[in-house]
Parts: C-alpha cells; sequence; structure tokens
C-alpha cells in the first residue's frame, strides 16, 4: 500500500476548505484532482519548452515532439496496447467515442444493421450511435440488467444476430459502479465477428487495463479521470480497424499531401488527428499515469475498494437509505438516496458541510428510467481519499436525513 497523508501531500487543493469547513472531495467520477508532478510538468513544458509540435526543424518544436510522441508511448505501455501507432490522441472518451461511431459507421454501416450498448451507458456512448442511426436508418439494441445492476450476458448473446456491425459497452457504471463482464462480452461477440469498443472513461483510473488481454477493438480514456488534465484523452483501436476507417475530421497533420483534385491522409495515428494537438496536455497525461503506475494500480483498487466497501455498509445503517448498484463486481462509485429526500436539496446541504458530491441523472437518462427514479446523489472515490472522509459524508448523509 501508499501512505496516503504523503500522497496527499501532492494534491494541495485537497486542504482547501469551503464555507469554513474541511473539502472533502467526493466527485472524483466527474473529475480528479490534478498532482503537483502534472502540473509542474505542463507548467515547465510552456515555460521552456513551447513550439507547435511535429511540423518544426527548430530546437523548441522538435523537443516538443518528443515530449508528445514519448506521451503517447507512456499512453501504450499504460493500456499495453501493441502498437504506438493504435494510439490516437482526442478530446476525451466522448470524442473518441463520437470517432469510432462516426468512422466505423461510414465504412461499414448501412441501413438495417446494429448497435449493441448497454442499459447502463453514458450518453457519450448513446448519443453517437444515435446520430449516425439518424443518418443511416440503423437500430440500436440495448442490453438489459438486473436490479442489483450487472448485465445480463445471456441476454446479449440474444441480441447478435447477422446485422449487428459493432457492440459498444462501458467497462464500469458511472452510476452504478458496475463492472462489466467485459472479456466475456468482446468473448461472445467475436466469435460473431463482432467488434467491440470499451468505455474506459470510470475503469481506467481504478484498475489495471490490458487492450490485449480484453482483446477489445476499441478502448477509450479521458485524461482528467486520471488524474491527468482537461482537454485531452485516448482512443486505442486495432490497427486492422483503424487502417480501414476513414478519417473523422480533415485539417493539418492527418495529410500526407494535398491538391485540389486529390488529398492523401497521412499513416496511423496521425490520419485521425486533424489540427495542432493539446501536447502540453498529452505531457501531462503521461506524467498522471506515471503517477498512477508509480503507486501502483492494484494498491490503489484495494484502498478504494476498500472504502467502497466500508462506505456501503456505514450508508446502510441511516434509516430509508436506498443504495443502487449493489453487484458483487463494483467499483469505488455509491449512488444513493435517502427516503423521499430530494438528490439535489441532499447534495446542496452536503455541500454546505464541505462535502463535494455530484447529483443528477449523472448523463444516464436511460439508466435512471430503469430504475424509476430522476436521479441519485453519487460518491466516488479517489486514490487520495481516506476513511475520515467516508466518515464524514456519512455522518453529514445522517444529519441531512435528520432534518427533513
Ligand atoms: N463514459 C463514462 C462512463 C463517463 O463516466 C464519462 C464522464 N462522466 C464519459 C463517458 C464522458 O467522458 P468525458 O466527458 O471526459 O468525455
Amino acid at each position: 500500500m501508499y501512505d496516503i497523508d504523503n500522497v496527499r501531500k501532492d494534491f494541495p487543493i485537497l486542504t482547501r476548505e469551503v464555507y469554513g469547513k474541511p473539502l472533502v472531495y467526493l466527485d472524483n467520477g466527474a473529475t480528479t484532482q490534478k498532482p503537483l508532478c502534472v502540473l509542474d510538468a505542463m507548467r515547465d513544458e510552456y515555460l521552456n519548452v513551447n513550439a507547435n509540435v511535429h511540423r518544426g526543424v527548430h530546437y523548441l518544436s522538435q523537443q516538443a515532439t518528443d515530449l508528445h510522441e514519448a506521451s503517447r508511448e507512456t499512453v501504450r505501455k499504460f493500456i499495453n496496447a501493441p502498437k504506438v501507432e493504435e494510439i490516437i490522441f482526442t478530446r476525451g472518451t466522448t470524442e473518441s467515442l463520437n470517432l469510432v461511431a462516426s468512422s466505423f459507421c461510414d465504412r461499414f454501416m448501412k441501413e438495417g444493421d446494429e448497435v449493441i450498448v448497454s442499459v447502463m451507458e453514458h450518453h457519450s456512448n448513446i448519443v453517437p450511435w444515435q446520430l449516425q442511426a439518424a443518418k443511416k436508418g440503423i437500430a440500436l439494441r440495448v442490453i438489459p440488467m438486473t436490479d442489483e445492476g450487472d448485465l445480463i450476458v445471456d441476454e446479449f448473446e440474444k441480441l447478435i444476430n447477422d446485422r449487428t456491425r459493432i457492440v459498444s459497452v462501458t467497462q464500469v457504471s458511472n452510476v452504478l459502479g458496475t463492472v462489466n463482464p467485459v472479456k466475456e462480452i468482446i468473448r461472445i461477440a467475436h466469435e460473431h465477428n463482432v467488434p467491440v469498443m470499451v468505455d474506459g472513461a470510470q475503469s481506467t483510473p481504478h484498475m489495471k487495463v490490458d487492450v490485449q488481454e480484453l482483446d477489445c477493438d476499441f478502448f477509450a480514456f479521458s485524461g482528467h479521470k486520471v488524474y491527468g488534465p482537461t482537454g485531452v484523452g485516448v482512443l486505442y483501436g486495432k490497427e486492422k480497424w483503424l487502417d480501414m476507417m476513414p478519417p473523422y475530421q480533415g485539417g493539418g497533420e492527418m495529410i500526407e499531401s494535398v491538391s485540389f483534385e486529390k488529398t492523401v491522409f497521412e499513416k496511423l495515428p496521425f490520419k485521425f488527428e486533424a489540427g495542432t494537438p493539446d501536447y502540453v496536455a498529452t505531457h501531462g497525461l503521461a506524467k498522471a499515469l506515471d503517477y498512477v503506475s508509480a503507486l501502483g494500480l492494484d494498491n490503489i483498487a484495494a484502498h478504494e475498494q476498500y472504502l467502497t466497501r466500508y462506505a456501503m455498509e456505514q450508508l446502510q445503517t441511516i434509516p430509508g437509505m436506498r443504495i443502487f448498484g449493489t453487484s458483487s463486481h463494483k467499483d469505488a462509485v455509491v449512488s444513493f438516496l435517502v427516503g423521499d429526500i430530494h438528490h439535489l436539496d441532499m447534495g446542496t446541504l452536503l455541500d454546505r458541510l464541505g462535502i463535494a458530491v455530484r447529483t443528477g441523472h449523472h448523463c444516464a437518462e436511460p439508466l435512471m428510467t430503469r430504475l424509476g427514479i430522476a436521479g441519485t446523489v453519487r460518491a466516488s472515490f479517489a486514490l487520495y481519499n481516506t476513511v475520515e472522509e467516508v466518515d464524514s459524508l456519512v455522518a453529514g448523509v445522517r444529519r441531512v436525513s435528520r432534518m427533513f
């Protein structure tokens, strides 16, 4: 394990007070705080290196390019992708999902074809497919779940048919915390020669991801949820698919040559990276991944699992407590409601006690419909959260509950 007091020193924001109370930051599913090493690296790059990447022959440009391309290699290693060309920098999970939905559908889908998603997807893994559905006349099929929040794999098998072109599922639910059996889903889909896209926004910060072991065809995650900067994310795709897919956007960086008659696209990964990349953010992301790797994802997972179990146990002692997502495969997220207290009231009053949680539908409205509720209060844990912070949450929820 790691020394939590030392780790917290790497995140100065955690010593802040809000409304005169020590900040208890439990909104890590939305975004995580950044360690000093990430901030220092980015500041240093702007101070000492800054120049546009790839196009310059001059010293600074080459140095910035080296940092940017070294970051791509760090990402490759982090998710154990076979080739660095398979790592595409995007603005985040949402853009990665839109890229695949758009380019994959362009190349491989026609009217009547089907995409399978699950009932617990974030809107980012629903709407991009719906945009394509509206354009091309393709249909979405939805994997259902049990009341505990486990996907029903038998039902998934029944949904696959000869019109299924791709499956796109989240590895971890941002509302329920369920860790989905994506490896099994991928195995089954591959038996039918159907590729699988995995939304790793909520898994990458909490568990070791190995895209070769999963054998997924595409994998997306966001830098800001894994202690890196905002505005940068990753799409991993198997070369065989990416090679066949058309570019998502056009512009500089993604071309080999341009004339008014004919444009030749760059090779991977640049074919999918139009325009100046956020090369300072990619550097920051690499530092964040190094930070996480140095602590050890197994250690982080063990710590967060402990906090999650402890929070579930303690919250359940509060009268009227309803926890959503009680799968035995569950990650660092606890969603709940107490009696008929509105989630917004609970969140607002917790905030006054210094406790930052998220409230609402969490960009998963179809899941809310499945659960028959409008929203939840969600506490989500990170590597720097403590047992004392869980105690503050539980005391805060108890206090607010008594007020109603
Ligand atoms: N998928 C899941 C499961 C998420 O939790 C989120 C962020 N809440 C996203 C996708 C979208 O991530 P981003 O906003 O960083 O693109």
